[in-house]
């Protein structure tokens, strides 16, 4: 991926001020979303770090992630899992809760959904605090999935998130 992708992927994203509440600057995707080169173009840097790693499943979480994961997890053929919101997910689930920069929370994932030493990839649009994703990890752990690795589009790195991952390896190809 040229340098140029990155730069156009990071134009395109816009910072929207005070939102969902006073003081947080929300990075919108959506102008990645909505321009097919872009689009194109930002999941295939995720496809570049998933290749080659033997992957049985991309975990998505709510609802970013889904957008990003589910393309990935199409073009490697491997299955999708979606980590969602509570109360979303019809069937048996496990549970985690999380602290977001904006609020409190619980994931959930059907209980079924991995099969212990399946080879996971987490993919998410952006890290900031850590806590949605490390709630994401500890579920897959909880499952006896292998995780690999967590993606992220972007990261906030001031927020330090990285650190309420490890050990996970994580990558993130836009940081701020
Ligand atoms: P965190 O748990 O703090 O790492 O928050 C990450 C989750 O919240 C991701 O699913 C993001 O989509 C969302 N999120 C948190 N902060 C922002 C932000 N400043 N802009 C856009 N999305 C955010």
């Amino acid at each position: 991926m040229s340098s140029n992708a990155r730069d156009g992927l990071r134009a395109a994203i816009r910072d929207v001020a005070d939102f969902p509440k006073a003081g947080i600057i929300f990075k919108d995707i959506t102008p990645i979303l909505s321009d097919g080169k872009l689009f194109r173009a930002s999941i295939d840097l995720f496809l570049e770090r998933c290749r080659d790693k033997q992957i049985d499943k991309i975990v998505g979480i709510d609802a970013r992630g889904f957008l990003f994961g589910s393309a990935v997890a199409y073009e490697l053929a491997v299955g999708f899992v979606p980590i969602r919101k509570k109360g979303k997910l019809p069937y048996k689930t496990n549970r985690a809760a999380y602290t977001l920069e904006y609020g409190e929370a619980e994931m959930e994932m059907h209980i079924d959904a991995i099969t212990p030493g399946e080879r996971i990839v987490l993919v998410d649009d952006l890290l900031a605090t850590g806590g949605t994703s490390a709630s994401a990890a500890t579920l897959i752990r909880k499952m006896g999935g292998d995780l690999l690795e967590a993606q992220f589009l972007i990261e906030l790195e001031f927020l330090h998130g990285r650190e309420k991952l490890a050990p996970t390896p994580i990558v993130s190809f836009l940081k701020y």
